[in-house]
């Protein structure tokens, strides 16, 4: 069945002249822009909401994520040059097959300690992974993970770390960015030793203490380093994400979407608010993330989610 959506983006597509006459529908798909201002139309999915049930036959998976909805796809599972295994051109052609475009990714370095010692070796993992992705034409690479993170001075080093790796990713065509989990809400100070988390830990009366994320968006350069906000891990860290897009909307350039489960389950979420910033803002690229199911299938939760973002009249 056609939603409102798809017959938005058709009829914009068939008053453009004909110039899509004679064409299949396939080549209709990949018409659509994947980014820019038809971007806020398309729901895009994170792999990893499937975990392994992609992975018997992810040719068929893809055609299923497609036909509930998703339109763009962000990886994950990158190891030497292949997605789960899987050779990364291979992957591309599967993805492109069912009508669907990767244009992101999440990457992990190796380390989780960044010293002056390990920081070549983290740039020239960077400079193969950038390389990878770029010949598949992917448009943003993304840290998922938290380097440690103890003191101040260790979150400026860790923004040094990820300027080079922003510089590297752009050197290479793509955009570097951060995404968080809820640790990065955890406060850190000048010469500590721990990250402390939660509103009895370092509180507003230590003046020299600030959070870590706040110190990430305030050393990192944003010609280099942008930020993909995790909504749900957000709110987990004891923030409010609409306030952070309101802040930082220079910063914060791709979403994840994401609930304890199936999105707009648990009630704790406020996506009506969080798009409303997010449309505000210019967001046109975001990522439904799912973790958390118990008694479906993990394709049955992705396929709830979309069913809840295409229900939402606060989604355009
Ligand atoms: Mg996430």
């Amino acid at each position: 069945m056609t939603n409102r959506r798809d017959f938005l983006r058709n009829a914009a597509l068939l008053t453009a002249g004909g110039l899509l006459a004679g064409k299949t529908g396939k080549a209709l798909a990949e018409t659509v822009p994947a980014t820019g201002a038809e971007a806020s139309k398309l729901i895009g999915l994170q792999i990893y909401s499937l975990g392994k049930e992609l992975y018997p036959d992810v040719a068929a998976g893809m055609k299923k994520i497609k036909d509930f909805g998703y339109s763009t796809l962000e990886l994950a599972g990158y190891g030497d040059g292949k997605i789960n295994g899987i050779d990364m051109e291979e992957f591309r052609k599967i993805t492109e097959d069912a009508g669907l475009k990767i244009i992101s990714t999440h990457v992990n370095p190796p380390v989780r300690e960044y010293t002056e010692g390990n920081k070549g070796q983290i740039v020239d993992f960077w400079k193969k992974a950038c390389d990878d992705h770029a010949r598949i034409g992917v448009k943003y690479i993304i840290q998922p993970g938290q380097p440690s993170t103890r003191s101040t001075e260790e979150v400026a080093f860790v923004s040094e770390v990820f300027g080079e790796a922003g510089a590297v990713a752009q050197a290479a065509g793509l955009q570097f960015g951060y995404h968080n989990h809820e640790m990065e809400f955890a406060r850190v100070r000048p010469g500590g030793t721990e990250a402390v988390f939660g509103r009895r830990g370092f509180g507003p009366d230590v003046k020299d203490a600030e959070l870590i994320y706040d110190g990430l968006l305030k050393y990192t350069d944003p010609s280099l380093v942008f930020f993909e906000l995790d909504v749900y891990w957000a709110v987990m860290g004891q923030v409010d994400p609409v306030e952070y897009l309101r802040k930082h909307a220079d910063r914060i350039k791709v979403l994840h979407i994401k609930d304890r489960a199936v999105l707009g389950e648990s009630g704790m979420m406020n996506f009506e608010l969080i798009f409303k910033q997010a449309y505000i803002n210019g967001i046109g690229d975001y990522f439904v993330e799912l973790e958390g199911v118990r008694d479906i299938t993990q394709f049955e939760g992705v396929k709830g989610c979309a069913d809840y973002l295409k229900n939402a009249a606060f989604v355009k």
